[in-house]
C-alpha cells in the first residue's frame, strides 16, 4: 500500500502516518517528491486489518489517498514514484536527459585487448568501460574469464584512461572484489533470478545494472529489481538484452517495446544491449538508433578492438572504427527526441562505411 499526501506535508504529518503504518506491523519508506510525498507501507498484513486502516487514514485531512498497490512490485513502480529516477555514476547521471554509453570488450583477454578498447570507446566518446572479468558462459569448455587477474587489469586501464567500470558479479562471495573495481555491478542475464545474488547487491551502495532474463516476463524482470531496492540500494538501473523467442537468426529478440513499457510501470532507468539482444555486429547500429529513438537512457554495447580474434561474442562486437561511426550517428537521434550525449564524439574518428562482415 502507498499512502500520498499532498504539497506542503509536515514532518509531524508524515510520522503520523508512518506511526500508524507501523503500529499494524507495517515497513515504512518515506518519498518526498516536488509535487507530492509518498509513504510506502512495506509488509503483509491481515487484509482486514488494511481496510480499516485504509479508511482512517484516507480520513486524515492531509492524506489525499491510501491506495493498494496490486503489483507483485512496489518499489520499483511508477505509483510509488512518479518522477523518473536519476543513478549518478563519477558524476554523471544515467535516466536524464543525458544517454549514457557504456562501451568495451564481452570479456577482458589481456591488458593490450583491454587498454586498446578503452583508449578507443573513450575517445568516442564513451561514457563507461565495460569488460567481464567473471564471465557466465553457456558451455563449461568456453573461456570463463580471467577472473580476479581481470578485475585488476579493470582497474589498472579504469585508473589509466579515467574511464569508470561496469563489470559482471556472478558470485556473491567475489561481491567485495568486484566492488573496489566497478562503478556499476552487473547482474547478467543468467543470474536475473538469482535471489541470493540480488539480495546481496541490495545490501550495498552502489550502482547495479540488472540484466532481464532470458525468458523474463517484464513484471519478473521488475520483481528481480524489487529485491535489490528492498535491501535499501535503490541505484538500480535496468538492461534490456533481448529475450528468446522462436526466431533464430538473431541470438535473442531485442524487445524494445520492453523498453517502454518498463519506462511506463517502473520510475527507474532502462539501457539497452544491442549486442547480445541481436547477436550480429551489422545490426548493433541500427538496434543502438532504435533504442534512442524509443526512449532508452543508454546502451551498453561490445566493442573489440579485434573482433575476429576475441575470445568470446567476436560477432557481435564492434570495432573501435565502427563504434566511433555509431556515436556520430546517434547524435542527430538524441536531439529528435530531446537527449544528447555527454561527450561529443572526437571528430578526428571519421565514420567508417559499414563493411561487408
Ligand atoms: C555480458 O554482458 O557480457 C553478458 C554475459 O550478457 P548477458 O548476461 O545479457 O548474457
Ligand atoms: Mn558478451
Amino acid at each position: 500500500m502507498i499512502v500520498v499526501l499532498g504539497k506542503g506535508a509536515t514532518d509531524e504529518q508524515i510520522r503520523e502516518v508512518c506511526q500508524r503504518l507501523e503500529a499494524v506491523g507495517y515497513q515504512s519508506a518515506v518519498w518526498r517528491g516536488v509535487q507530492r510525498t509518498v509513504i510506502g507501507a512495506i509488509g503483509i498484513i491481515d487484509e482486514q486489518v488494511k481496510d480499516r486502516l485504509i479508511e482512517q487514514l484516507e480520513s486524515l485531512p492531509f492524506v489525499e489517498s491510501a491506495i493498494r498497490i496490486l503489483r507483485p512490485y512496489k518499489l520499483v513502480s511508477r505509483e510509488w514514484k512518479e518522477d523518473s529516477s536519476e543513478v549518478t555514476v563519477n558524476g554523471k547521471q544515467i535516466g536524464s536527459e543525458y544517454f549514457v554509453v557504456m562501451a568495451g570488450p564481452c570479456a577482458v583477454e589481456s591488458r593490450e585487448q583491454l587498454l586498446r578498447a578503452a583508449r578507443g570507446v573513450k575517445a568516442a566518446g564513451a561514457d563507461l568501460l565495460r569488460g567481464g572479468a567473471f564471465k557466465p558462459r553457456t558451455s563449461p569448455h568456453t573461456f570463463q574469464g580471467l577472473g580476479k587477474e581481470g578485475l585488476i587489469l579493470l582497474k589498472e586501464v579504469s585508473e589509466e584512461t579515467g574511464l569508470p567500470v561496469i563489470t559482471e558479479l556472478m558470485d556473491a562471495r567475489d561481491l567485495e572484489d568486484v566492488m573496489e573495481v566497478a562503478a556499476i555491478i552487473q547482474i547478467g542475464a543468467r543470474n536475473m533470478q538469482n535471489y541470493t545474488l540480488l539480495r546481496a547487491v541490495g545490501q550495498v551502495r552502489k550502482p547495479v545494472l540488472l540484466k532481464r532474463g532470458l525468458s523474463a516476463t517484464i513484471e519478473e524482470w521488475l520483481q528481480a529489481a524489487e529485491y535489490i531496492c528492498i535491501g535499501g540500494n535503490d541505484q538500480v538501473i535496468l538492461c534490456e538484452r533481448g529475450i528468446r523467442t522462436f526466431e533464430t537468426y538473431t541470438r535473442n529478440t531485442l524487445d524494445l517495446s520492453a523498453v517502454v513499457a518498463a519506462k511506463k510501470l517502473s520510475h527507474l532507468p532502462v539501457v539497452v544491449d544491442p549486442s547480445h539482444g541481436t547477436g550480429k555486429w551489422d545490426m548493433v547500429i541500427p538496434m543502438s538508433l532504435a533504442a534512442a529513438a524509443c526512449g532508452a537512457d543508454g546502451l551498453l554495447v561490445e566493442v573489440h578492438p579485434d573482433p575476429a580474434n576475441a575470445v568470446s561474442d567476436g560477432a557481435q562486437s564492434l570495432t573501435l572504427e565502427r563504434f566511433a561511426e555509431l556515436m556520430q550517428r546517434l547524435q542527430p537521434v538524441l536531439q529528435a527526441v530531446g537527449r544528447k550525449l555527454y561527450q561529443s564524439p572526437e571528430k578526428t574518428l571519421s565514420p567508417a562505411p559499414v563493411a561487408e562482415p
